[in-house]
């Protein structure tokens, strides 16, 4: 239990509808106690832990301020374990100021970013694993990321390594035992048992590792570049998917030179797109560069969108968009439908799809967003997210492969079983048994103030 008291505003931008106070800390009661007046009982403190009451907010001098729903948690069932007030006001700027104030005034201090979840880390109500699954949920742009979130902060990832870190140490144990003490009855120790359990673990453990890069893809979303000469309509295609006017939209030549990216959210995950510049023979060194660019995002994006004026005849620059953008997977747009058309679908050769659409109306654009939204991930593993902990998944690999093989070559066990030892640590790395405060320190900081 700490000894001082934390106050924070949780929510997000005020005014909102509502605003949510907490107090955590040996102060907590007393100031539910000054600050709220349910109508249930006399004092929160009278009422009954972790249900709702409906009362008065209170100022210094007893004056209403609001009339709000309040909750005290007592430790040690509570998010952080310790004693929480949580006060659901109206989302006013002055009704919420007011309440911190006056929490402070009876000696709450300001809770520091992410302070609430490390007093929780701190109180064992959750590990450094389910700590990051936290922030991931908080941050998570699409459906997909915050399920994947949820199965984390659930404890899937935390409860898996708990087991293969105390199956490792029960070996080592094992061990251990059969050389302390040869005269007792204990099993002797299966070498080829633990060679195939090493090899299984290292296994799964790859497979987690790998599955951070198909984590970053949900967190970052899948790229896609959109190619396509100027004035085809990229931006406006852009701004169609993505709903809003943020890429420029330009009748000149050449003035998106920069690749702009814009996230849209599409079947539950994130596409990506990447806004390039026109494909067509460059004629300053900027425009050169914003085409390099262009090449080059199309050819590292999961696919490639290549935009056509279909008002148009199919020029040079069309042609070279088609045949830099081979190879990969993608689409072709046959934008400016509203307009004659002067393009057919004949001309464009080996496009996975070809969607005929007006960015300017709208006309046609689902079935693109359609095939779009196909190119997100949906399997339903899970994914982890973190590269620390992708990284420490990695070398924990390692050890458990180093001993695997010594444990093949023959070598003595005490050698191998080093290796398994330090890959047992670096499990409980992951989940905070064994990580440094500089480790938790800096992933506390990855918070808002108030969770
Ligand atoms: P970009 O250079 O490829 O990014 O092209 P823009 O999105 O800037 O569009 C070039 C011009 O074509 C602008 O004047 C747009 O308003 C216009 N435009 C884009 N899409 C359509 C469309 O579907 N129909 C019509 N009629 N005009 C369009």
């Amino acid at each position: 239990m700490h000894a001082d008291t934390i106050a924070a505003f949780s929510g997000g931008s005020l005014p909102a509808a509502i605003g949510v106070v907490r107090v955590s800390g040996p102060l907590a009661c007393a100031i539910g106690d000054a600050i709220f007046a349910p109508y249930a009982k006399k004092l929160i403190t009278k009422c009954e832990n972790n249900k709702l009451y409906y009362g008065k907010l209170l100022n210094g001098d007893g004056k209403t301020l609001d009339f709000c729903l309040a909750a005290l948690f007592r430790a040690p069932r509570s998010y952080t374990g310790e004693d929480m007030l949580e006060l659901y006001c109206h989302g006013s700027r002055a009704v919420v100021e007011a309440a911190l104030r006056r929490a402070y005034a009876l000696g709450a201090r300001p809770a520091r970013a992410g302070e609430f979840t490390q007093r929780a880390f701190l109180a064992g109500k959750l590990d450094l694993a389910r700590a990051e699954a936290v922030a991931d949920l908080i941050d998570a742009r699409s459906e997909r990321e915050a399920i994947n979130a949820a199965m984390m902060l659930d404890g899937a990832l935390s409860r898996e390594l708990v087991a293969l870190r105390d199956a490792l140490t029960a070996m080592t144990a094992h061990f251990y035992a059969v050389c302390d003490y040869p005269d007792e009855e204990i099993d002797p120790f299966a070498y080829d048992e633990a060679r195939a359990s090493l090899r299984r673990a290292c296994t799964r453990l790859d497979a987690l590792h790998d599955s951070f890069a198909r984590g970053s893809v949900l967190r970052e979303g899948v790229p896609v570049a959109v190619v396509g000469r100027p004035n085809a309509g990229k931006s406006s295609l852009f701004n169609a998917l993505s709903g809003g006017e943020h890429a420029i939209v330009t009748d000149e030549a050449g003035t998106t030179r920069d690749v702009l990216e814009r996230l849209v959210s599409l079947g539950g995950g994130l596409v990506r797109l990447l806004d390039t510049a026109g494909i067509r023979e460059a004629e300053s060194k900027a425009e050169r560069i914003g085409v390099d660019r262009a090449l080059n995002a199309a050819k590292t994006a999961r696919a490639v969108i290549c935009v056509f004026d279909a008002s148009q005849p199919l020029t040079n620059d069309d042609r070279r968009a088609i045949a830099e953008s081979e190879g990969t997977l993608r689409c072709a747009v046959l934008n400016k439908s509203d307009l004659p058309a002067r393009v057919t679908i004949d001309e464009l050769d080996g496009f996975d799809a070809v969607f005929s659409l007006s960015a300017l109306t709208g006309e046609g654009i689902a079935p693109l967003a359609a095939w779009l939204a196909a190119l997100v991930p949906d399997d339903d593993d899970l994914l982890v997210t973190s590269p620390r902990q992708a990284a420490l998944l990695r070398a924990a690999a390692d050890d458990l492969r180093a001993a695997a093989q010594s444990a093949e070559q023959g070598m003595t066990a005490d050698a191998f079983l080093a290796d398994v030892e330090r890959a047992a640590r670096t499990l409980g790395e992951i989940t905070g048994d064994n990580a440094s405060p500089d480790i938790a320190a800096a992933i506390f900081s990855r918070f808002c103030v108030g969770k």
